[in-house]
């Protein structure tokens, strides 16, 4: 292969068509709009010139990348291309039209690619006599910096081309992922899990955007929380997106928008581009370094104001179990007294620490005073940052006491409402399934499945790797608890989770 055209020279055009003609292809760019390959071109100069100027690119390297781009007029001119790179506006008819025309332009022997990212890339070349030679090649935004690139294979896509396309980016320094063509491809479908999640915790009251962002940053070691994300990819795109994958898997409730965030796209509060979202970034509000307000920055916490400390040990119950016992460890490494009292003393704040339960019932099936019990999560062993539980009944003092008690001993506390899987579990719970969920599909392979979420959602860990991490059957026991309060189908466990968890071998087991 060493000649490219790239057709359509908007945002993921030109960074395409600068990659490519980086890695020594010849590589041909078009655009319908008179003009548009021209900016394209001079964008993509002006892109090099910063790298010579920052010292990243040798000039002479620079040069030889622009003299391998050339801006053609019309269709007519990509004929010598050996594959066309489509990177056109998202809309069946003109994708299905354009391909037409390159098919009856370019060799019978050349590859017709598109960078879809909602279409089907089947229903695309449907419209083509040799659909063999069609095939996805999905990359993300910024395509000069992502790594990955999913390579979609279509129902009549031959294996020899995807073979080619999955050559192609290796050729382009990235890291290619087959996947089949089903909505969402691999990464926007892994992507349903966190979003949807979040935005049914704030919507049920449990925490605010801002804690459930604290919570995945500090006790699950994501980079970004989802309402950070919500406002950076911004609340239009992301209720598109989300609407069409659970359109096209015919209202699958795990995928179920939700009306907070088509509230939001009406509105026009965005996100970043709007200037507020879940979090307000107007110019008098930004804090330095262009943090949201709101945003955590990462201060240290203090004790609330006027609270005491308890005078008792604490107590928790069930301590013989597994995550109760990871914080009584917890609790005394941080120099916190426990009782070893069966029964709670009285006055002593008490805890449980359960899995997919809620504060409310555990306190029922165990027969504890709900005014002074609280619930902690530990499905994260020691966690830097701990969620504290209530019942709608707890003394507002015992939350007060035992944050205080974990701040003064220099442990963060973020106190939420009762909630089956807390916020943590929840989310990561979501995140394993729908990712066991995409291997059950069989839509790609276990390693690639946890490849392509690191790079493409930029993830701590894949979701079958979190899952193996946090172990199979507890994640089991997360999901198959709020299934069985809230009777709600979203959380039914996919069945390569179950099974792997049941023969208790890792999730990236294949069939
Ligand atoms: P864009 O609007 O920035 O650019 C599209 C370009 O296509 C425009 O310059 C337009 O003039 C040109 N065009 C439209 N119809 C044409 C035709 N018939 N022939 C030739 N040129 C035509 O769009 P974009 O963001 O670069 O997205 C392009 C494709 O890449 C879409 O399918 C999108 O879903 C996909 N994609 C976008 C992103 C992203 O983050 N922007 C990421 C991955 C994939």
């Amino acid at each position: 292969m060493s000649v490219v055209a790239v057709v359509g020279a908007g945002t993921m055009g030109r960074g395409i068509a600068q990659v490519c003609a980086a890695a020594g292809l010849r590589t041909l760019l078009f655009d319908a709009r008179p003009g548009a390959a021209k900016e394209a071109f001079d964008s993509i100069a002006a892109a090099l010139a910063t790298l010579v100027s920052k010292g990243r690119l040798a000039e002479a390297e620079a040069g030889r990348s622009l003299a391998r781009l050339e801006v053609v007029g019309s269709i007519d001119g990509l004929a010598n291309a050996d594959l066309a790179i489509e990177c056109i506006s998202e809309d069946l008819g003109l994708k299905r039209e354009l391909f037409r025309r390159l098919e009856a332009t370019l060799a019978r022997d050349s590859i017709l690619a598109t960078n879809t990212s909602s279409l089907s890339v089947t229903a695309i070349a449907a419209a083509c006599a040799n659909p063999e030679r069609i095939a996805g090649l999905h990359f993300f935004n910024p395509a000069t910096h992502m790594q990955l690139v999913e390579v979609i294979g279509g129902m009549a896509t031959s294996a020899s081309t995807q073979e080619a396309l999955c050559g192609l980016a290796r050729r382009l320094g990235k890291r290619p992922v087959c996947v089949s063509d089903t909505p969402g491809f691999l990464v926007n479908h892994a992507g349903r899990a966190l979003i949807p999640e979040a935005l049914r915790i704030i919507s049920e009251g449990i925490a605010t955007p801002e804690q459930v962002d604290v919570l995945l940053r500090e006790v699950a070691g994501f980079r970004m929380g989802p309402f950070q994300l919500l406002d950076l990819v911004g609340a239009d795109i992301a209720y598109a997106v989300m609407t069409a994958i659970h359109d096209q898997y015919f209202g699958e409730p795990m995928y179920q928008p939700s009306y907070l965030l088509a509230a939001r796209a009406a509105g026009g509060v965005l996100g970043r581009k709007s200037g507020r979202g879940f979090y307000d970034y107007a110019a008098s509000t930004l804090a330095p370094g262009g943090k949201g307000v709101g945003v955590n920055s990462g201060a240290p916490c203090r004790p609330p104001p006027g609270a005491a400390l308890p005078e008792e040990p604490v107590w928790v119950a069930e301590r013989d179990a597994e995550l109760p016992r990871r914080w009584v460890d917890h609790l005394r490494a941080n120099d916190i007294r426990v009782s070893d009292d069966p029964v709670p003393p009285p006055g002593a704040p008490c805890f449980v620490a359960p899995l997919g339960e809620d504060c409310s019932s555990a306190i029922v099936r165990l027969g504890l005073d709900p005014r002074r019990t609280l619930a902690v999560d530990m499905l994260v062993p020691s966690p830097r940052r701990i969620t504290l539980m209530r019942s709608p009944l707890a003394d507002p003092e015992i939350s007060r006491q035992a944050e205080a008690l974990l701040q003064a001993k220099g442990l963060a506390a973020t106190t939420i409402k009762d909630s089956p899987g807390f916020v943590v579990q929840r989310l990561l719970a979501m995140i394993v399934n729908v990712g066991t969920r995409i291997a059950e599909l069989g839509i790609a392979v276990p390693a690639d499945i946890d490849v392509a979420v690191e790079m493409g959602l930029n993830y701590p860990m894949g979701p079958l790797a979190l899952g193996d991490s946090l172990g199979a059957q507890r994640v089991l026991a997360v999901l198959d608890g709020m299934f069985a309060l809230t009777h709600d189908p979203k959380y039914r466990a996919s069945l390569w989770l179950r099974r792997r968890a049941a023969l208790g071998c890792a999730l990236s087991t294949p069939s």
